[in-house]
């Protein structure tokens, strides 16, 4: 076949195919939600990935992390706590990002807080009372059983202190044993929710009004739960941009930001809320 053949039937088809698959991997083209609603991002841990293991996703290496912190610098995003978000979100400016970590990962204070300080950053940490030997994966599907998130080291008592006492964080709700809120009854329901608030305000001082429910799940009766109990609110686990903190304050989506996505990603993340056309 001469090399103008090859070009027309073989390179010309997949450069085709490529392009459409970037497209919609990446869907480059749809529109930006409205910058005038800002983002909260959902991150776990800090940490390189670990090959061969299942929850890669939930760990955003250290380099990656500081290169979107300084994107987000140089775009000039506006950091909140979700406490800051709450109370002036009608005069919030535009492009406004709320950092969200969830479970109290002891990489958090030795990746995430120096960088954070280092680009004036703040964030929002939902912090598991019971967070160490802990292994709460299988409580959302009981063959999550490899230990490996009970093995990553937590954060002590004294480095959440520094963490809050420095500025750069400020602590939400998260239960006290990181429960499935779907398979206890109410009353314990009301416990894990409760006590773990009331346990992180006398540590650290501070009222404690954000809450994330664990693995993003909860029950039709949750939210008002959750507002009783004196929360002001309470976020998902995914969902993209919140668009009406107003209705759903206790219900606020969340844009989660993977381990797995490559830069490219994470822009378009904050753009529309997901990586691509679909999720
Ligand atoms: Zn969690």
């Amino acid at each position: 076949m001469s090399n103008l053949l090859f070009a027309l039937y073989i390179l010309l088809p997949l450069s085709a195919l490529a392009a459409i698959w970037f497209s919609f991997r990446y869907a480059w083209w749809s529109k930006a939600v409205d910058y005038k609603h800002p983002r909260i991002l959902m991150y776990h841990m800090v940490s390189d990935p670990k090959p061969g293991t299942k929850f890669n996703g939930l760990r955003v290496s250290p380099a990656m992390f500081e290169k979107q912190l300084q994107w987000l610098k140089q775009n000039n995003w506006n950091f909140v706590t979700m406490n800051q978000l709450i109370d002036n979100h009608s005069q919030l400016p535009e492009k406004t990002v709320a950092l969200t970590f969830d479970d109290g990962y002891e990489d958090n204070y030795t990746q995430a807080y120096p960088l954070m300080k280092k680009y004036g950053a703040c964030g929002t940490l939902y912090l598991v009372i019971n967070r160490h030997n802990n292994d709460w994966s299988t409580k959302k599907k009981a063959h999550h059983n490899s230990g490996e998130l009970v093995k990553e080291p937590k954060l002590s008592d004294d480095q959440v202190n520094e963490m809050v006492s420095s500025g750069v964080f400020e602590i939400g709700g998260h239960t006290t044993n990181h429960v499935n809120l779907n398979t206890i009854d109410k009353q314990t329901k009301y416990a894990e929710m409760s006590e773990s608030k009331a346990m992180l305000e006398e540590q650290l001082n501070t009222a404690i009004n954000s809450f994330a429910y664990p693995f993003g799940i909860y029950g039709t009766e949750d939210p008002a739960i959750a507002k009783e109990l004196g929360y002001t609110n309470a976020v998902l686990a995914e969902g993209g941009i919140e668009t009406d903190i107003d209705k759903n304050r206790f219900k606020l989506r969340r844009v989660k930001i993977s381990g797995k996505d490559n830069f490219l990603a994470f822009k378009m993340r904050m753009k529309t809320g997901k990586r691509g056309w679909k999720k």
